[in-house]
């Protein structure tokens, strides 16, 4: 192991017996045997080359915002992605993948460009946006995808948004092994002030919604309607309109909200948000989940998938 510490140290700051709760939103997680903290996409895919020829077990993360690790160790090396090269011509926008979607939401506004607003107050990086297509407010980042730069065995290629397969809180990209290495966006021109405005809206709509303890944002994806088991005249017109039945609504009618499982709890006032009040391990959260699954699937026939990635 030593031999490929001193090897791993060629392609960034590597981390050693890491403990990756330190690196999640929800707080959770083992040690990692290493951690290599990668800065741009050379070193990327310097580093994925080395592990893939070697056979050494890897993992990549971005900001760490969307994922529930095991509590027990993780026998390989997690790359940590933090490339941050970022270049804005007219209206397109190059970003590398360890880009926080925060930075890509400033540069758009500084240059007037419309369709990230829906990603204010959103964590995370381009890398880990763009592989689940996250969303918000009825937009997501597939959006205004117009290609992405991956690494796949061991090749370097660029895809076509449609390659990408993106879908709702989904993309191709998940089931093949791809590594994103960049993205290019096209972005229509807009209002400054128009922008500003609907950041604001988003802003304020967010805001005293997400609560106070380590999370990893809505655990459970909203159903879509076309898959809802009962009668659509039954449910509130606002999830006609929105064509989507909200997973925290069905929690919550479910009268689970507040449910406790060790030092996982469903937040109560945010039902779709498992929270990490006290030490919570993996294992809290997902004997948790289990009985919320059970819960609505009960109710209302429903089966509940997963937003959040489960590292096992
Ligand atoms: C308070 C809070 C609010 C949130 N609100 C929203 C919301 O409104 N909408 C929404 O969609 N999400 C939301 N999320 C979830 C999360 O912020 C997003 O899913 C985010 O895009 C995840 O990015 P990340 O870099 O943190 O990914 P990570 O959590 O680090 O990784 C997620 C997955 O992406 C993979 N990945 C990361 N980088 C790469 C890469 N370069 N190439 C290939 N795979 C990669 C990882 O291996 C993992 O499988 C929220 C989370 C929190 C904590």
């Amino acid at each position: 192991m030593d031999a490929i510490y001193q090897q791993l140290k060629q392609f960034g700051k590597v981390k050693p017996n890491e403990p990756l709760a330190k690196h999640t939103t929800f707080k959770i997680g083992g040690q990692a045997r290493f951690l290599v903290i990668v800065e741009d996409r050379e070193q990327t895919i310097g580093l994925l080359n080395f592990l893939s020829a070697e056979g050494i077990n890897y993992f990549i993360l971005g900001g760490g915002s969307n994922l529930l690790f095991s509590d027990d160790n993780f026998d390989g090396v997690i790359i940590k992605v933090t490339s941050y090269k970022l270049q804005v011509t007219k209206n397109v926008v190059e970003a590398d993948a360890g880009v926080p979607l925060a930075k890509i939401l400033n540069i758009t506004m500084e240059h007037g460009l419309s369709g990230m607003e829906w990603s204010a107050g959103v964590p995370g990086t381009i890398g880990g946006a763009a592989r689940g297509n996250a969303g918000a407010f009825g937009s997501d980042i597939a959006s205004n995808v117009d290609r992405v730069e991956v690494w796949r065995n061991g090749e370097v290629i660029i895809l076509s948004k449609e390659e990408c397969n993106f879908g709702y809180r989904s993309s191709g990209l998940k089931k093949d092994g791809a590594v994103i290495l960049s993205v290019w966006f096209k972005f229509p021109v807009g209002n400054k002030q128009e922008i500003m405005a609907k950041v604001q809206k988003n802003l304020q709509a967010r805001q005293g919604k997400f609560p106070p303890f380590p999370s990893a944002g809505c655990f459970f994806k909203n159903i879509k309607l076309d898959k809802w088991p009962g009668k659509k005249e039954d449910l509130p017109p606002i999830f006609l309109e929105r064509g989507t039945v909200p997973a925290g609504w069905l929690v919550e009618q479910a009268g689970i909200g507040g449910l406790t499982v060790g030092g996982a709890k469903v937040d109560a006032s945010h039902c779709n948000f498992v929270v990490n009040v006290d030490k919570a391990t993996q294992s809290d959260v997902l004997k948790l989940v289990e009985i919320v699954k059970e819960k609505v699937y009960n109710k209302f026939g429903v089966e509940l998938e997963q937003e959040v990635e489960v590292v096992e």
